[in-house]
């Protein structure tokens, strides 16, 4: 799970800069008193009295040319909306609700998010007329606020408590990946060599007799260490050997594939190198990407294999035909028998985790974008120019953008492809699914 995320909206010139600083502690943001200074977007990592969460502050933006300001302020706004689990809506409380409040509390509404109202410039009990009237927005009640006093504070505090979503204890979140486990699934044909690796893995035999010292099991999942980071391996042979004892392997190898997808971070498809492509291998792949999952391949049994350059060369090939949606996918030689390989393949599963996990900054996403719309612009669709406005990315695990403009539904699948293949090569991103939404402002 990520770190919650709050987004700072509202008008220009309310505070929403000042109440940024106010949470992140430094003086980060510019403040000016007049609107329409040039600032980029900000955000910060907040340790507000115990509340961790990442902030936006969709404050600035306004640039020269006063006609794209709108658009681009409200392209912003939207993007930090659909990324935050709690929105602070704004207000200047001493100048009460003006028109250019209401475009941005109607997207707040839209997108249905917990939403605190804060009227803000009420230090010393001033404003209050203008709180009172900030109920008409429909956003709920207002706090009172002075992002410049600091008054107002403790009933933040308290609203964020109540509207952050609660940490999962069960998901061992932990922002330090040394001290978190990285949950990993092999998953393969029958016969793949799954079991003689997993054994291999966690040392011969222990398996398949349980629990043991350095060892826990549950249910599905197996506790492991690799070179001190933990590991939490899904336990496809257990599932197969209650499948044997109920007779029910059919059924239960199908469910069970996806179990072990939805339970990893990174899912290992073992191939017996010696077998060529199935359409199985190329479905499991395709559960992964829709399942959003980071993915490495093994070639098992590379013990049997003479010509290892020739075939490993020919796989790599086929990799990159076959499976365009993982383009840059790690191929990782082993043998689970003879236990060679497996640093390797261990190493492109951490690798694959931290891919899957990156976050890039919305100003080198910008830069990126500009450039490739430069190079090969979006298609008129019927006579009308698609435009691409702003782009961001709204998630990580795995990386998901979002593409801001008009008529964006037209953009043919093509296009959107080149976006993607884009994006993969610009932040370095082999191997791991790659989101991208398309949102249209009317
Ligand atoms: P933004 O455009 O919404 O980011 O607004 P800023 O944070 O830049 O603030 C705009 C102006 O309002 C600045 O002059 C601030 O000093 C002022 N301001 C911000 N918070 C308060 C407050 O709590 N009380 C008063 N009186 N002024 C404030
Ligand atoms: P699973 O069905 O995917 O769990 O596959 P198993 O682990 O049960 O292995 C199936 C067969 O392949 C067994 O006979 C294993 O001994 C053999 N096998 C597994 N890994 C290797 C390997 O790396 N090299 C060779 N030569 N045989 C292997």
């Amino acid at each position: 799970m990520d770190m919650p995320t709050v987004a700072i909206v509202g008008r220009p010139n309310v505070g929403k800069s000042t109440l940024f600083n106010r949470l992140v502690g430094k003086k980060l943001a510019l403040v000016d008193d007049r609107p329409g200074v040039t600032r980029d977007r900000r955000e910060g990592d907040v340790n507000f009295g115990g509340l961790v969460f990442r902030i936006i502050d969709t404050a600035g933006l306004e640039e020269a040319d006063p006609g794209s300001l709108i658009g681009r302020m409200r392209a912003q706004t939207e993007a930090a909306i659909l990324e935050a689990d709690v929105v602070l809506f704004v207000i200047d409380a001493r100048a009460g609700i003006l028109p250019a409040d209401q475009p941005f509390a109607d997207m707040v509404r839209r997108a249905g998010c917990p939403v605190i109202l804060i009227a803000n410039k009420a230090e010393g009990g001033a404003g209050m007329a203008g709180a009172y009237e900030s109920f008409s927005l429909g956003l709920g009640d207002p706090i009172p606020f002075s992002a410049e006093h600091g008054e107002g504070i403790g009933e933040l505090h308290d609203a964020l408590i109540e509207n952050l979503p609660k940490r999962d204890d069960d998901e061992e979140y932990d922002d330090d990946p040394q001290n978190r486990s990285l949950k990993v699934a092999i998953v393969g044909r029958p016969n793949a060599g799954k079991s003689t690796l997993i054994n291999r893995m966690l040392g011969e035999d222990r398996l398949l007799v349980g629990p043991e010292a350095g060892i826990t099991r549950d249910s599905i999942s197996l506790d492991w260490e690799w070179r001190g980071r933990r590991i939490k391996l899904h336990d496809t042979a257990g599932m197969r050997r209650k499948a044997r004892i109920d007779d029910k392997l059919e059924k239960l190898a199908v469910s069970d594939g996806l179990r072990a997808v939805r339970f990893a971070e990174v899912v290992v498809v073992l191939l017996d190198a010696t077998i060529p492509f199935e359409k199985q291998d190329l479905t499991i792949v395709d559960l992964i990407e829709s399942e959003g999952r980071s993915l490495v391949i093994g070639l098992n049994k590379w013990d049997l294999v003479a010509d290892q350059n020739g075939l490993l060369k020919k796989l790599r090939e086929d990799c990159t035909r076959l499976l365009p949606q993982v383009r840059g996918v790690a191929v990782v030689p082993l043998s689970g028998l003879a236990g060679e390989g497996i640093d390797k393949l261990m190493q492109a599963v951490i690798n694959a985790e931290e891919t899957w996990s990156t976050r890039v900054s919305t100003s080198r996403i910008n830069d990126w974008l500009s450039e490739a719309l430069q190079r090969n612009p979006p298609p008129a669709v019927s006579g009308r120019r698609i435009k691409i406005r702003y782009a961001t990315q709204v998630k990580s695990r795995p990386p998901h953008f979002a593409l801001f403009g008009n008529q964006l539904d037209g953009l043919p699948k093509s296009y959107t492809r080149y976006l993607v293949n884009g994006l993969r090569e610009a932040f370095t991103l082999p191997g791991t699914p790659i989101r991208l939404s398309l949102r249209t402002s009317k």
